[in-house]
């Protein structure tokens, strides 16, 4: 999948979206013009404004370049130390990332000061709260296969959705329906 919008902010800019599926890759993550080639090779041949973006993408000063993948840890915390955000229930794509991360700040925030500065029972408090809500977003969703599927049958679904103003409301009411029923705790301020 390849798509192409405008950046509101600089009518100059447009801000390209590539996704394609592959083998785990073996590349260097401060190389950029490796990751270029990856890309420009996933995607030589296609039409459509492929070819167009494809030369921009040589020019392009920057690139994310990531795989889509998922986190799952079975401890957020040992000892002093604990995990937040997505490293501690990343989802890549699953379009709660920005939210989940402040909710995951203020509820680990929120434990800790409750917990009297007792890290542990802190920490304990902070996993048993976010942990059902960071996995309602998480199970299930599986944005890499959805995105660029591996079969005719997939991508004809894929698209067909995507077409569909439905399934576009769908997706919106989803995400905010988990992102504004966070069931946040009220803390004492410190
Ligand atoms: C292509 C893409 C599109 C996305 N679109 C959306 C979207 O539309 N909506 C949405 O809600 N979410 C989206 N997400 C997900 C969202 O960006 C993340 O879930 C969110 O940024 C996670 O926040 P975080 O604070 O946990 O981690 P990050 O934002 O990754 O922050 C971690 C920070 O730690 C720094 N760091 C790493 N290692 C070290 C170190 N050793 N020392 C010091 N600093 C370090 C990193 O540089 C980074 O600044 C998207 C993600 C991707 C990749």
């Amino acid at each position: 999948m390849i798509s192409v919008a405008a950046d509101r902010r600089d009518p100059e800019r447009a801000s390209v979206f590539a996704v394609f599926a592959s083998p785990r890759l073996d590349y260097d993550r401060r190389d950029l013009e490796q990751q270029k080639k990856l890309i420009a090779d996933a995607f030589t041949g296609m039409r459509w404004h492929v070819p167009y973006l494809l030369t921009g993408l040589r020019q392009a000063p920057e690139v994310y370049f990531g795989s889509i993948s998922r986190v799952r840890v079975p401890a957020w915390s040992s000892g002093r130390a604990a995990l937040l955000g997505d490293a501690a229930w990343g989802l890549t794509l699953g379009g709660m990332g920005g939210g989940t991360g402040i909710v995951g700040a203020y509820v680990p925030a929120g434990q800790l000061a409750s917990a009297g500065g007792d890290h542990r029972a802190g920490f304990a408090a902070y996993e048993e709260r976010m942990r059902p809500y960071a996995d309602r977003w998480q199970r299930g969703a599986d944005p890499g296969r959805f995105l660029a599927p591996a079969g005719a049958l997939g991508l004809r679904s894929r698209n067909a959705l995507f077409g569909t103003r439905l399934f576009q409301r769908l997706l919106i009411s989803s995400t905010t329906s988990i992102a504004t029923d966070a069931g946040l705790p009220e803390y004492a301020s410190a």
